[in-house]
């Protein structure tokens, strides 16, 4: 199998891992229900996306 030449230094190993952070979800306040969601997703709380029912929640 194929071997690094070199050894990868710091600088190069911290550049390739800035990719590798994970960023929160951005959140939005529903309409309705003024609960918090993920922006462009359906309220799991009332079920609603952009003022119209999408998902029946059961009771
Ligand atoms: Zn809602």
């Amino acid at each position: 199998m194929a071997e690094p030449k070199q050894r990868t230094n710091n600088s190069k190993q911290g550049m390739r891992r800035m990719h590798d952070k994970v960023i929160a979800p951005a959140l939005a306040y529903c309409e309705k229900c003024h609960e918090p969601k993920e922006m462009h997703k359906v309220c799991y709380n009332c079920g609603t996306y952009n003022g119209k029912q999408v998902i029946e929640k059961k009771q």
